[in-house]
């Protein structure tokens, strides 16, 4: 008897028939002789609905206590979707039991609205699978040491159902959502893009963490930590199909770069519109300048992506970097209240409508020349890029986000994504 984790996402649990249709896939599974753990994100868009309705009462800000409540508020779409499953499942004749991440519990950081897990204790849930049950844990969720809720940030029902496979020891963690597999890129996007069979573990984290979000970037990383077998498939199609042919299906992450993989130079194309770009515009080219800028970023607890120096003219540069987006006017006013004017600084600049596209693909190792094919490929569209940053698997670009939708089309094409690999 194996031990199984599925995890559904907001689209494959959104309506009581959609909810009824992941219990009869999880009873079949559940009979076929395996125990079961269940991970359900929110009903879609109930997370949304939830934050609106913060932001209603109360315009956001940057507060602890504010975040606190944030995450008690959100939490409850899973636990609502995890309840409504267990019902689901009790009247397919299945036991089943659900639990909210602090039942479990699902212990995390106190980083309100991004916490990290810490360890999950499993006496409970193995009580439960020795029972026969199916355990239904809700994703997104933990609590911290003071026993308040917290919660993974947006898209964590992957990282739940990920660290849940970890610490149980689970053969296999699979990820139900509303496509069926990982694709190039992202099929709204792209209709051409093509799914892949595996995808290399390495590549699916660049992937995740520069923007396409089939996975979120902590769930691959903890595959990655504690080798789970992780497999993104869809939840859409019928509940019944053979059981074999649907443990096939989909997308494998794979931790061998084995020769069945497909060997393109580049496996996929990302994206990202969350950031937005902040120069401070002549600044004296000395030692320390790079650390008083982005240490003050630092201090405020600004995360930065990339980064670029120019060339000096006359002992004075200009310095670039990115942060999400959510960080743009905070940064812009931290800057001009406290640091522009300590170094002189001509001026601080920003632009929020921009957007990063990346070229992902472990070939890339052993191939020259992929850069310069992507910035030909942009070119010839009449695509002008402000910033780029390379490294091993993958090279991105900051461009007007109004192009992205044609770079991330045209590169799809200039490294023939969309023709099957031999
Ligand atoms: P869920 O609610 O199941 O977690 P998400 O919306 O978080 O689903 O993630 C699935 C979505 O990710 C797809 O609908 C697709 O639009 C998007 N996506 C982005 N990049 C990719 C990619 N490379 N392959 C597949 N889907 C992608
Ligand atoms: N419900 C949460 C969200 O919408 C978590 C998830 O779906 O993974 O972000
Ligand atoms: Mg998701």
């Amino acid at each position: 008897m194996a031990l199984i984790v599925h995890k559904y996402g907001g689209t494959s649990m959104g309506s009581t028939e959609r909810i009824r249709n992941v219990a009869k896939r999880v009873a079949k599974w559940a009979r076929a002789g395996h125990h079961m753990i269940v991970v359900p994100s929110a009903m879609s868009g109930e997370t949304n609905r939830l934050l609106a309705l913060a932001k209603e009462v109360a315009p956001a800000k940057v507060d602890t206590a504010y975040h606190r409540e944030l995450d008690q508020l959100a939490a409850t779409g899973e636990q609502a979707s995890s309840a409504l499953l267990a019902i689901a499942l009790q009247a397919e004749g299945m036991a089943s039991v659900s639990y909210a991440g602090w039942q479990v519990a699902i212990k995390t950081n106190s980083a309100y609205t991004k916490a990290r897990i810490e360890s999950i204790d499993d006496a409970r849930v193995r009580a439960d699978l020795a029972q026969g049950k199916v355990v239904i844990i809700t994703g997104f969720q933990g609590v911290d040491d003071g026993g308040h809720i917290t919660t993974l940030g947006r898209g964590g029902s992957d990282t739940s159902a990920v660290a849940v496979a970890a610490a149980m020891g689970a053969k296999e963690c699979l990820i139900y959502t509303d496509v069926d597999g990982v694709y190039t890129t992202d099929p709204r996007v792209v209709p051409e893009a093509r799914r892949l069979n595996t995808i290399s573990f390495e590549e699916m984290l660049e992937m995740a963490s520069l923007g396409s979000k089939v996975l979120q970037i902590r769930s691959v990383e903890f595959a990655g930590k504690y080798k789970v077998p992780l497999r993104v498939l869809s939840s859409f199609t019928p509940w019944d199909i053979d059981i074999n042919e649907e443990a096939r299906s989909g997308t494998l992450i794979s931790f061998e770069e084995d020769e069945n993989m497909e060997q393109a130079v580049v496996s996929g194309i990302a994206f990202n519109r969350d950031e937005a770009k902040i120069s401070l515009l002549g600044v004296p080219d000395t030692p320390g300048i790079a650390y008083q800028i982005l240490g003050a970023v630092a201090q405020a607890n600004i995360e930065v992506d990339m980064i670029i120096q120019n060339l000096s003219h006359e002992g004075k540069t200009d310095f670039s970097f990115t942060v999400h987006r959510n960080d743009f006017a905070r940064t812009i006013d931290l800057l001009k209240a406290e640091v522009a004017s300590k170094l002189g600084a001509k001026q601080v600049v920003g632009d929020a409508k921009i957007c990063k596209v990346s070229i992902v693909g472990i070939g890339m190792r052993s191939h020259v020349g992929v850069a310069s094919r992507m910035f030909r490929a942009l070119s010839e569209e009449g695509i002008n890029i402000q910033m780029i940053s390379t490294s091993e698997i993958k090279t991105s670009v900051v461009i007007d986000e109004k192009y992205m939708e044609l770079a991330v089309r045209a590169l799809h094409k200039a490294f023939d994504l969309d023709q099957a690999q031999a």
